[in-house]
């Protein structure tokens, strides 16, 4: 495994993974970084993952008054389960913050952009069941 960079799911500080006998938790707040959840983040944390991860992100774009959205919550939480340290699962509430929704122009809610090395390689704005999430995600693994 060649070094790469992770960013931490808990206190979002960003670590360089040089060894894969390196433990594989945060070097700031000791969480791990092997975190099969999805994460609820703000436009300063989002924009964070999506410069500075080395593994895939995606971000699901949503509003709390979005009802395809909350049909998918519990969807995209399982999803997550099976993807730790490969693919990230962020989640980012539109109705609080809008810059990054601005910055890539979505539009349509729920959108789910993935990301590899900070560019969009991907976007869906409908909502997915957790099959097609995880064909998503899988998609984003080299
Ligand atoms: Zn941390």
């Amino acid at each position: 495994m060649k070094n790469f960079t992770i960013v931490c799911s808990e206190c979002h500080s960003v670590n360089n993974i040089k060894s894969e006998t390196e433990a594989f938790t945060c070097s700031k707040c000791q969480a791990d970084l092997d975190h099969p959840f999805a994460v609820e983040v703000n436009d300063e944390n989002c924009t964070i993952h999506i410069a500075e991860n080395d593994i895939a992100v995606l971000v699901d774009f949503y509003s709390t008054t979005c009802g395809p959205y909350m049909a998918m919550y519990d969807d995209y939480e399982d999803a997550a389960l099976g993807f730790g340290s490969t693919v990230r699962f962020l989640k980012i509430n539109t109705d609080k913050y809008q810059e990054v929704a601005r910055k890539y122009g979505v539009s349509a809610l729920p959108t789910i952009i993935a990301f590899k090395s900070s560019k969009e390689v991907n976007r869906i704005s409908k909502q997915l069941s957790q099959v097609e999430l995880n064909i998503l995600a899988q998609s984003l693994i080299a």
